[in-house]
């Protein structure tokens, strides 16, 4: 598919979540900074979010940015968590397009210009899709399988697979995810439910080049379920469903019990009793359980908290902090 450019882009921002990554800082900033230089005629400008790092990382990030003007901080207060994190990167950008990348180069510079060019020829989302994952392990790697399958049913029937976030985004959809403060957020469903052109550009994940994943079990389970819980009321209907046959199976023992009790062998049961109370109780607690964790999102967003709490900004222009009305403090 080569389709004529239709937009010419000038001005790109690369939005990059930074979390504990002072061994990776060198290596991204040797490689990007390369990169960058090798792009011809287009601003650039690139966003560092420091996400509540407890290493060196937010002072390399500064020093940085105070040799090249085009590298900007924004500091959270604590950690937020990458989704957040993002959302910060992309409130701050002023690019007319913006990559979503991480820090650990597992999102590979040289495929970011073939997302530019599908921007050219008119789309508005352009995804990295994964043909493999180097170096990761199979528990990862099955659990990442699933995640996507399950996702796919749970958030958006448009929810591309094996996708992250790296990804370009046009201005018009950045401004759309800027009017959606909610606090529980997957942003990739979010942009799937936006809908737009959209379009895959595949590549080869490679391995994380320093460091350890900040993404472990614990945080991708909890992405998962936010995921899911703030997409659909999925698992409000699986517990509705389990609720009537659980009545259904009640009903049936009610009879079963009658008849008992008419052909006088009302002595034994203790054990059904038993086994019938602790299945509907522990029933009932699930369906408890999920219904709260619905009741605990709507309160945490009727609360409407800022999404983050931002420390400090370095090299930002007046106009970037002007538009951005998600952070806290405001301009
Ligand atoms: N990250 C973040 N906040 C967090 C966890 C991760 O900003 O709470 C950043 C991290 O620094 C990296 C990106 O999000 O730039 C993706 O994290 P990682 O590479 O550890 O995830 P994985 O690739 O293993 O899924
Ligand atoms: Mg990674």
């Amino acid at each position: 598919m080569n389709h004529p450019p239709i937009r010419k882009i000038s001005f790109l921002s690369i939005v990059i979540p930074v979390y504990n990554e002072e061994d990776m800082l060198p290596v991204l900033r040797s490689e990007l900074e390369a990169w960058l230089s090798s792009l011809p005629d287009m601003e650039t400008e690139v966003i560092l979010v420091n996400d509540g790092s407890k290493d060196s990382s937010l002072p390399y990030c500064l020093g940085w940015a105070n040799e090249n003007k085009r590298v900007k901080v924004v500091s959270l207060s604590r950690n937020f968590g990458h989704q957040i994190a993002v959302s910060a990167g992309l409130d701050y950008s002023e690019g007319e397009a913006v990559v979503v990348m991480d820090a650990d180069l597992q999102d590979p510079l040289p495929v970011i210009p073939e997302m530019i060019r599908r921007y050219e020829e008119g789309c508005d989302v352009a995804y990295g899709q994964r043909l493999n994952r180097k170096g990761e392990s199979r528990f990862k790697l099955a659990t990442a399988w699933l995640f996507y399958r399950l996702m796919r049913g749970l958030v958006h029937k448009d929810l591309p697979l094996d996708t992250g976030d790296f990804r370009l985004l046009s201005r018009r959809c950045v401004d759309a995810l800027k009017a959606m403060p909610e606090t529980h957020r997957f942003l990739r469903g979010i942009v799937a439910w936006m809908g737009f052109k959209q379009a895959a550009v595949p590549y080869e994940r490679s391995e994380r080049a320093r460091g350890t994943t900040k993404y472990p079990l614990g945080k991708m389970a909890s992405l998962a379920w936010n995921a899911a819980t703030s997409f659909s009321s999925f698992p409000l209907r699986v517990i509705n469903v389990f609720g009537v046959l659980f009545a259904l199976f009640g009903l049936g023992c009610c009879v079963w019990a009658l008849s008992a009790y008419f052909a006088g062998e009302t002595i034994r049961g203790w054990t059904s009793l038993i086994g019938l109370v602790s299945v509907i109780g522990g029933m009932l607690m699930l369906a408890m359980g999920v219904m709260g964790e619905y009741i605990g999102k709507i309160y945490e967003e009727v609360k409407k908290r800022p999404l983050y709490l931002v420390d400090n900004l370095v090299n930002f222009t007046d106009s970037a902090l002007t538009e951005n009305n998600n952070g806290y403090p405001g301009p």
